[in-house]
């Protein structure tokens, strides 16, 4: 066996927990977890975190990295796992209770037949996750309030929000994504994203490691909605084409300018005249000022080293 395949994470995954490369992984996710957590003031002294968990990697993962920054935060808070069993066909009820029992943490199974109202009411072939969310959402503000939680802890990661900003922007006319932190409708609850800097593959990665009973996320019968996949397949094309751009995106989520979009109501056009300072300052007539790049050399006869001219200045 190689040094590589021994790392990988196809190996058996109680040797892959002990490898480095998990150890670097897991200290990356629960860093990430961590910054998000401090850049958001998502949770502080005496919160009670109600983390959602569905049985997909996503959840999994955040539960695990909270339950590990818990253990070392200068900060005191409880966390309460909590499943939503929706009745659908072939969920296997036994498999999350007896994780939570075998990691000790705090949980509560909450049992609601979902699965029937949406079948009632969605006619065939039409997708439901739209109600099915609207009504999973009700359930667990609801446990959330029962249960005295102060934040409720979802489990979507980056690529995640950039694939919602792309929806929103390609099918909805729309600048928005899905926030790290926010406030329910009713003021009552706070809702947080802390995997909101970490990337699906490091979770997929993570979660093939740690052999996570994993729950199909497909027992419903619903197909994955068709624009969410157009838009996962266009960016996982750019990740692949153009390294660096997704990253790109999702830092300029915190780096709005809205002086040079067209939103009247985030910036006050009509009130700009003459004499007006403004933060962001002229660019009207000047490109955009963008990092320099090297030249893409697909095939060259020129020696490596007479090729420096042509990186852009
Ligand atoms: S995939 Fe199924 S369970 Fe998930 S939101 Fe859609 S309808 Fe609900």
């Amino acid at each position: 066996m190689t040094a590589s395949t021994a790392c990988s994470e196809s190996a058996d995954p109680v040797d892959a927990r002990h490898s480095n490369t998990f150890l670097r992984l897991k200290k990356k996710l629960e860093r990430g977890v961590g910054e998000a957590i401090a850049a958001y003031d998502m949770i502080g002294d005496g919160d009670t975190v109600m983390v959602c968990v569905s049985g997909g990697k996503d959840s999994y993962t955040l539960l695990s990295c909270l339950l590990a920054l818990r253990a070392r935060a200068p900060v005191d808070f409880r966390i309460i796992a909590v499943n939503l069993d929706q009745k659908q066909p072939g969920f296997p009820a036994d498999v999350l209770p007896s994780y939570f029992e075998s990691i000790g943490v705090e949980y509560r199974i909450v049992t609601e037949d979902t699965y029937s109202i949406v079948k009632d009411r969605i006619p065939e072939g039409k997708t439901s996750c739209s109600l099915c969310s609207r009504l999973r959402r009700g359930i667990l503000y609801r446990t959330a309030r029962e249960l005295g939680a102060t934040r409720i802890a979802l489990g979507h990661h980056r690529d995640d929000i950039i694939e919602t900003l792309f929806l929103n922007l390609f099918f909805g006319g729309r600048i928005k994504a899905m926030p790290p932190k926010l406030v329910s409708d009713d003021g009552n609850h706070v809702v947080i994203r802390p995997l909101a800097f970490c990337t699906e593959r490091e979770i997929a990665r993570f979660a093939r490691a740690m052999e996570f009973p994993i729950i199909p996320c497909n027992l419903c019968g619903s197909q994955e909605n068709a624009q969410r996949s157009q838009i996962k397949a266009m960016l996982q094309g750019w990740a692949q084409e153009h390294p660096g751009r997704i990253e790109s995106i999702f830092t300029a989520l915190s780096n709005v300018v809205p002086s040079h979009l067209a939103d009247t109501s985030l910036f006050d056009f009509k009130g700009l005249d003459r004499g007006t300072i403004v933060a962001e300052g002229d660019t009207a007539f000047d490109p955009p000022e963008l990092p320099p790049s090297p030249l893409r050399v697909v095939s060259s006869n020129i020696p490596l080293a007479s090729r420096a001219h042509l990186q852009h200045d």
